[in-house]
Formats: C-alpha cells, structure tokens, sequence
C-alpha cells in the first residue's frame, strides 16, 4: 500500500466538497495554491463558468482529473428516454473536453425520481434493467470519445431516488455483461461512504481488476447520519475503516488519485481554505 503521510500528490478534491463557497475557478486556484494536483468537477459547476472556461482553468493550474461527476439517471419512461440518452452522450463528451479519466455514472433510481415527470413505478427491477439497456446505448459513443463510464454503487439508501445499483456485485455484473472482454470500457467507481456496510465487498473488490477500478473516493461514515445527502463525514470523523478499503483497491492495482468527496452542510459552512487544509491533514493520517 502507498504511503501517503509524507506528501498529497493523489489527492484529488472532488468540487461538490467545496461547492458552497467558491465556484469550480475558485475552487481549482484554491487547489493549485496547495499543491493538490487534480479534482473532480461536477456538471453544474462547469456549466455555471461553461466548459471553455473549465477547461482553461484546469489545464492553466496544471491540474489532472479524477473524474467527471456525472453521468447517468438512466431510467425513465419512454417519454423521457430520448433526453436521458442524449444528456449521457454530452456528458461524455465534456468529459473528453476536459481531460477526465472517466465519466462517473450514478445510475438513477425509480423513472420518476430520476427523470421526473415519468410515470410512476415500483418496479426495482425494471429500473434495474434499464440500468444496463442505457448503458448498452450509450457505450458505442463512450468508446468512441475514449471515455470509460464508471459505475458508482450507492448505498441503498439511495435506491428509490438515485441509484439502484447498491453493491459492487451488482456494478461488475453489469460490466462483465457488457464488456465480457474486461477491457475497462465500462468499470466501477469505489466509495467508501457507499459500500463499506457491504459483507460482501471485499470478495467483490478482488474481482475487479486494475482496467475496471476506474475511481477511488472517500469521506467518512457519521453515527448518527443526520441528513440522508449532506451529512457524510471527513476520514476519520466517523466509522469507517478507509485504510482498509485503500488497501483492497490497491491490492488490485489501482495507483490513481484519492477522491475526496464530502457532500456536507456542516463542511459548506465552513471557510475554504480550513475545508481544504483539513481534507489534506487527514489525507496523510487516517486515509
Ligand atoms: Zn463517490
């Protein structure tokens, strides 16, 4: 395992940590002035400045990417389809524009939520369905930008409204369906918030190989959990063991940027520069 204690050169910031207090310029000169050498923007953030703008200021502040956040929401009624296949092929294409490793796909929950004015469902599994016929649609313009789509498991609190995809299990089932070859076209973000309840994961972990681990993010798990979005803790403020997930992505041979990503009122209320100070501090003692 790396030994990150001495220096943050695989820090990433993902911006949503920060997005309260500056926009995705603020926050990459914020960034660069501390030597962190990537982040991972959100489409919002790039859309407020636009994605000229974006990119610039990435590539003059000699940033890299982590990723891109995000793709997906990928269910919908028939209605609704045409939309949601379009919007994952512009997202795909401003992650090429911008540099990014990959395209972070949170693949949506029930149509209704992740495409509102759908008509309403209770059908999981369907919704589950859907998951893979999107991406099947939409990978022949992913391997044409040269832009893998890493799928991100939530935690299953999450699968009526965002993401019913719940477990590493369920993501490389997905993957091994449409790229039996493993050529990591299509592959797995790892977020400790979002699987580290999972009895299953390690197992999972080891099955999925260096060209799927596409992503590596962390924050901490916080007893108890406040809001269900914007309460996720910073490493070492709450229960999970992040080293331990380091380790199994690593034994894998993931050598890519850690991502911080702290969805957190409490953290958007904060100054900056203590938020950034902060992440770096327990990047090189707890993760
Ligand atoms: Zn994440």
């Amino acid at each position: 395992m790396r030994d990150l204690s001495n220096d943050h050169n695989w820090l990433s910031i993902n911006t949503a940590t920060v997005r309260q207090q500056a926009d995705l310029i603020g926050i990459v000169e914020a960034c660069a002035r501390r030597g962190i050498r990537a982040v991972s923007p959100w489409r919002d953030q790039v859309a407020h400045v636009g994605l000229e703008r974006a990119v610039a200021a990435v590539r003059d502040a000699g940033l890299k990417l982590s990723g891109y956040c995000r793709g997906g929401m990928l269910t919908s009624d028939a209605a609704h389809r045409q939309e949601m296949l379009d919007e994952n092929r512009r997202a795909i294409d401003e992650a090429a524009a911008l540099g990014s490793p990959c395209l972070v796909m949170v693949v949506g929950g029930l149509p209704q939520y992740s495409r509102p004015g759908s008509d309403p469902s209770k059908d999981i599994r369907a919704a589950q369905a859907q998951v893979t016929e999107a991406l099947a649609e939409v990978l022949p313009h992913a391997q044409n930008a040269g832009m893998p789509l890493a799928i991100e498991p939530l935690h299953p609190m999450y699968a009526a409204d965002r993401a019913c995809v719940n477990t590493v299990r369920q993501a490389l089932d997905i993957c091994d369906r449409l790229d039996p070859q493993r050529t990591g076209v299509v592959g797995v973000a790892i977020d400790t918030y979002h699987v580290w309840w999972d009895s299953d994961v390690w197992s999972q972990i080891a099955r999925i190989g260096k060209k799927r681990l596409l992503a590596f993010h962390v924050c901490d798990w916080l007893v108890p959990t406040k809001d269900m979005l914007l309460d996720r803790g910073m490493m070492g403020d709450g229960v999970i063991d992040i080293p331990a997930y380091r380790r199994a992505v690593e034994a894998q041979g993931f050598d890519g940027f850690v991502e911080v990503e702290l969805l957190s009122s409490d953290w958007w209320s904060r100054p900056l520069d203590e938020v950034l100070d902060t992440v770096i501090a327990r990047y090189r003692t707890v993760v």
